[in-house]
């Protein structure tokens, strides 16, 4: 894992205070990342479709087109992309509206230099664990559900859909810990490879995504249920 140079990753920066634009570009390419730079939504979605990127460090309150709505566009196109979302509000709400929508991390402002480069980091990293690490010619097929993990393409009865790299990871570790308890503190370490001293809530509402997919009713899930005071555990019904 830290054979992996990450450090020559290509990172969309899309901010419009250009302070603060500055400043982050000047340190992430101290760290030897290479930088694009985009004032508002629609000039990133340019250069997403010009260049290639890496990871994508995307702020909610943007000119002409919002983060939010910049996440959905990605998303469309580009599950696997790793999305860090910045935002000045503090409301609760607006990170589970990201983290529902797809992104992958989440800082407010103001945050810690150092913070950001500690995400930037982690999620270079888990992405390059997963590309090494996930037998991408594997299938999974559980109660009518089926999960590709080639391109991460699904099928459940809530249609056709794709998983991020995040949750195709979350997923991929339930399957391989079937019927077993996993404690949140174990996910964190194993999936999100970070110190398990970040906000568990990141993990309920990766949680939460995975039975919007693939539940019958998310409310009551018989996939992937909470064990109280413990974490999760998964069941297929395939055995
Ligand atoms: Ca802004």
């Amino acid at each position: 894992m830290n054979t992996v140079i990450l450090n020559n990753n290509k990172i969309l920066l899309v901010e419009d205070e250009d302070s603060l634009a500055a400043g982050l570009e000047f340190n992430l390419e101290a760290e030897g990342y290479r930088v694009a730079r985009a004032e508002n939504g629609r000039k990133a979605l340019e250069l997403l479709q010009k260049k290639d990127i890496d990871l994508v460090i995307l702020d909610i309150m943007l000119p002409f087109l919002n983060g939010f709505e910049v996440l959905e566009k990605i998303r469309e196109k580009s599950p696997a992309l790793p999305v860090l979302l910045l935002s000045a509000r503090t409301a609760q709400q607006d990170k589970i509206k990201g983290l529902s929508m797809g992104a992958d991390d989440y800082l407010t402002k103001p945050f810690h230099l150092e913070e950001l480069l500690l995400r930037v980091e982690g999620m270079l990293r888990r992405n390059a664990w997963y590309r090494e690490s996930i037998d991408r010619n594997s299938e999974f097929c559980f109660s009518g559900n089926r999960v590709d993990f080639k391109d991460l393409s699904c099928e459940s009865r809530n249609g056709s859909f794709r998983l991020t790299l995040l949750e195709g990871a979350l997923l991929k570790y339930f399957i391989d810990h079937e019927n077993k308890i996993v404690t949140r503190e174990e996910l964190l370490e194993q999936v999100w490879q970070i110190d398990s001293d970040t906000d568990t809530r990141t993990v309920e509402n990766f949680i939460l995504r995975l039975r919007k997919y693939f539940e019958e009713v998310p409310s009551n899930p018989v996939f992937f249920r909470n064990v109280r005071a413990r974490g999760y555990i998964f069941t297929s019904g395939n055995q």
